[in-house]
């Protein structure tokens, strides 16, 4: 499979070459610049509601990173797509793996990752998790734990971990497209600022003691967000040259993509530019963990339409994908560039509302926008996809979760079965 890919990858470089682009490719991916015909011939082959995940795009962003920060340690933060394939693309681009549970860093292990490329970010730990990380640790003594409470170091020590330890900051500023996605501001995150010196200190006592960590939360992208950065950045700065004789300082990730078909790209050139400016002189390396913008343009979700009902102020195209194949726009208000694959430029437009078959109100994709007006059997493809869309789908309504192919065609994760949703429960196969 490994081979399909890298096969794969050569024609990629060549038709970039051909193209001008350099290894980043463009600094964006539109959902207009997906191959119809492509997506139509894997809908075709592989049923919907379908994840399409574009692995030379997953590399192209990695590389575009590590251009734009070429001193810095890059990580990819895992939880917005953890599939095994995607995993492989990021581990061969040379990105670390950031996670935030002991089953990421189980997955990441699996997909190749060494202990010195891992980051254990351990948010109120379960006690399994820390469990079976410490036991991870004795095979793999580089591996990082990032912590952000006293409490878990404690917890940590109680199991006789010694090991690098990273101490997660709550810088007290926030960024984010949403509130439930500002993670800076929350208490629930780090140790409060102004006792992070005093934890680094203390921890210094029985752990080695290799950065310290804040993260703002989701969505870095206009001139009040990339401000919050610099504040955030900065108040890091400060603080690894309080503390002193750290490898990295790690500012997170929240590198924004552009979900509406207008917004511009993100400026990771200035994003950069504006984190080493503010964090100063540090003799520490500068670390950074994006998880969105590694993947969110490299995936599509395709879902057919099933049902078109005219209504007076817009026409309701009811799809098989729903809230559980992708919850963003339910759980976010988040918008996604939506494409009618068999609409020609000539079909009539006028308001649409994309709706799933799950009995909730949020379940839908977008409401009265302005789209062809879709026929029954229309094939449509939603955008930005790639980055929390599989990882959140659930089996709500006991839908079972869709399947996921790459571009190539090779299936990443086969359909899941009403069985495979029923086993766990009295009578089911698991019994
Ligand atoms: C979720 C998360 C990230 C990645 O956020 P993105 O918005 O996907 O870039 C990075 N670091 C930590 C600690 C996170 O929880």
């Amino acid at each position: 499979m490994s081979g399909d890919r890298s096969a794969d990858t050569a024609a990629h470089a060549a038709a970039h070459v051909a193209s001008g682009d350099d290894a980043g490719g463009p600094a964006v991916r539109r959902l207009a610049a997906w191959d119809a015909g492509r997506l139509s011939d894997l809908a075709a082959d592989h049923g919907t509601p379908l994840y399409v995940t574009d692995l030379d795009r997953v590399h192209e962003n990695c590389a575009r990173l590590r251009a734009a920060f070429p001193d810095a340690e890059v990580r990819y933060a895992v939880k917005a797509h953890t599939g095994r394939a995607v995993l492989e693309a990021v581990r061969d681009a040379g990105l670390d793996a950031e996670c935030a549970a002991a089953g990421e860093v189980r997955r990441a292990l699996d997909a190749g990752f060494d202990g010195d490329r891992l980051h254990y970010t351990a948010v109120n730990p379960p006690a399994r998790d820390l469990d079976a990380v410490v036991d991870w640790w004795a095979d793999e003594s580089d591996l990082t734990v990032t912590v952000g409470a006293r409490d878990t170091l404690d917890r940590l020590a109680e199991r006789g971990f010694d090991g690098r330890v990273c101490v997660r900051v709550n810088p007290g500023v926030g960024a984010g497209h949403h509130e439930k996605v500002r993670t800076g501001a929350a208490a629930k995150f780090g140790v409060p600022y102004d006792r992070a010196a005093a934890v680094v200190d203390d921890a210094r006592d029985d752990f080695d003691v290799v950065g310290v960590h804040a993260h703002a939360g989701s969505g870095i992208h206009g001139e009040e967000d990339l401000a919050a950065h610099r504040e955030l950045v900065a108040r890091m700065g400060e603080l690894a040259r309080e503390v002193g004789d750290l490898e990295y300082v790690d500012v997170g990730g929240g590198f924004g993509v552009p979900y509406r078909e207008g917004d511009p790209a993100l400026d990771l050139d200035a994003v950069a530019e504006a984190t080493r400016e503010a964090l100063g002189e540090v003799d520490a390396r500068l670390a950074v963990e994006p998880g969105r913008y590694v993947v969110a343009d490299a995936g599509v979700l395709l879902t057919e339409v099933n049902t078109v009902k005219p209504t007076p102020d817009t026409t309701v195209a009811g799809v098989d994908a729903g809230m559980t194949d992708l919850l963003r726009p339910a759980m976010y208000d988040a918008y996604h560039a939506i494409r009618d694959l068999d609409a020609s430029p000539d079909r009539e437009t006028g308001p649409v509302t994309v709706a799933g078959p799950i009995c909730e109100t949020s379940d839908m994709f977008c409401d009265g926008r302005e789209l062809p007006i879709p026929d029954r059997g229309d094939l449509l493809a939603i955008g930005n996809a790639g980055a929390y869309g599989y990882e959140m789908a659930s089996t709500y309504n006991s839908r079972p979760r869709p399947a996921e192919v790459s571009l190539a065609g090779e299936v990443l994760r086969e359909r899941e079965t009403l069985a495979g949703v029923t086993r766990l429960e009295r009578g089911g196969d698991a019994e």
